[in-house]
């Protein structure tokens, strides 16, 4: 376990010292975030006509004030969008913004820069340098199914007639969902606002990849006020949510002085605690950080995420048995693969036999969730090994290899586990396909040469 653990840390502080590649953009996972930016988006995409289950929205790890859509139905929020937005309504006014981009069918203009996303991590230190230890950060491409637009590695910049239609668009949604436009307006004019324009590099911003003139904002004024939503409030428990989410990505991606800045001591509100409890776990301060999860979990005892970042501290200062019985309760409330994922992990850490046959079978119900987890598949082949499960194990990493792209490697694991699995059987048909899948790819590219 402490070998384990020290593996993890090194690969941790490699992770540091290289320094973030130019022009990479870290995908953040967290199932807390992923619920409510669901339940937030979900009203304004029914009303754009789309199946709330085909758009996502996503956050990237990146301080520039920006979102844009990319990938057909996925609409990106940087962290520092999050960060800049005082209320949900505001992201509210932003997404249907984008959204309209989307139904405009709106082309992306691959001359303006963006950066490609490379990595995926989870909103957990040691899990996230682990899962890069584990070839995660090469699997941002394959990951989430982004697909051809986003692997050009461009996005957007319209024009402003674009601008115009998507604004309009996005105003429709807001009165179809019966949300006000009182955030979006709020939003364009913080960012028109000189303090902003000053303190945030225009190169990536959403002030420049829309740009913001006044008569834009005048036109959406006048749309929005005479919609009867105008004046209606935001709902207090989404608003609560949004708190906590901005909070724990602010104590996930900045400095710890600057969260213990904008959330200090004094602050007893609970998104406080939730951001302090990060940045003290991120400075290696377990005990602090337990200290505040312990605040959180006084006001509300089964708040699965609150059991979540419990057992994340516990497990990653390198006390996996205890974090056990927090995790386990956090996925007994929500089913959530990614909470089962770091489960399994704690499970798996113990290195005790007796839990590797629920690890087991808690990482199996998590990739049956969500299967572009290459972390999970890693953890469960690391307990199909452990379990004696050869071929199964050949099979798992030829899923992770498969989702990372990695076709020869994949081609290999998949070959390996066939030769060993019963033909005909689930296991070895999931085999055949990922064999068939990879050679077609590796046939692919030798034609493209
Ligand atoms: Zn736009």
């Amino acid at each position: 376990m402490r070998r384990w653990l020290r593996a993890a840390a090194i690969a941790l502080a490699s992770l540091a010292l290289v320094a973030k590649p130019v022009m990479a953009q870290q995908i953040l996972r967290d199932a807390e975030t992923e619920a409510f930016m669901a339940d937030m988006s979900g009203p304004l995409v029914s009303a754009a006509g789309m199946e709330p289950r085909n758009v996502q929205v996503l956050v990237l790890n990146d301080p520039e004030i920006n979102a844009f859509v990319a990938g057909g139905q996925y609409v990106w929020v940087h962290s520092g969008l999050i960060a800049a937005a005082d209320n949900v309504n505001q992201l509210q006014g932003v997404v249907a913004h984008e959204l309209g981009h989307i139904e405009g069918g709106h082309i992306i203009r691959s001359s303006e820069g963006m950066k490609a996303a490379t990595g995926i991590t989870l909103l957990s230190l040691v899990l996230g340098a682990a899962a890069i230890a584990a070839g995660g950060a090469e699997a941002g491409m394959g990951i989430l199914g982004m697909g051809q637009q986003a692997a050009m590695g461009k996005f957007l910049a319209f024009s402003r007639a674009q601008e115009s239609s998507a604004d309009l668009a996005g105003a429709r949604y807001l009165s179809k969902a019966g949300l006000s436009g009182k955030g979006s307006l709020e939003f364009f004019k913080k960012l028109q606002n000189q303090e902003y324009r000053l303190a945030i590099p225009q190169e990536d911003s959403y002030g420049r990849t829309h740009p913001l003139s006044g008569e834009r904002i005048n036109v959406l004024r006048e749309v929005y006020t005479v919609d009867p939503a105008w004046d209606r409030p935001v709902d207090p428990k989404l608003e609560a949510r949004f708190e906590r989410i901005k909070a724990k990505l602010v104590g996930f991606v900045s400095e710890p002085t600057q969260t213990l800045i904008k959330y200090p001591e004094s602050d007893q509100s609970l998104p406080a605690h939730y951001a302090r409890a990060y940045a003290w776990h991120k400075s290696a301060y377990p005990d602090k950080a337990i200290a505040e999860v312990n605040a959180l979990l006084a006001a509300q005892p089964h708040d699965p995420y609150f059991l979540e970042l419990k057992g994340q501290v516990l497990l990653e200062s390198g006390r996996p048995a205890d974090a056990i019985p927090p995790l386990r309760e956090a996925v007994q409330l929500t089913q959530q693969p990614l909470i089962a994922t770091m489960l399994g992990h704690a499970l798996i850490a113990t290195e005790d036999d007796k839990n590797f046959a629920e690890a087991e079978q808690v990482l199996r119900n998590a990739v049956a969730r969500d299967r572009e987890n290459p972390f999970a598949w890693y953890q469960l082949g690391v307990v199909y090994e452990r379990r004696g499960d050869t071929p199964r194990a050949a099979l798992a990493t030829a899923e992770r290899y498969a989702l990372m792209g990695q076709d020869q490697m994949a081609l290999r694991s998949a070959d390996a586990a066939m030769q060993a699995l019963k033909p005909g059987t689930v296991d070895y048909l999931r085999a055949q396909d990922i064999a068939m899948v990879s050679r077609a790819a590796i046939e692919q590219k030798r034609k493209k040469k």
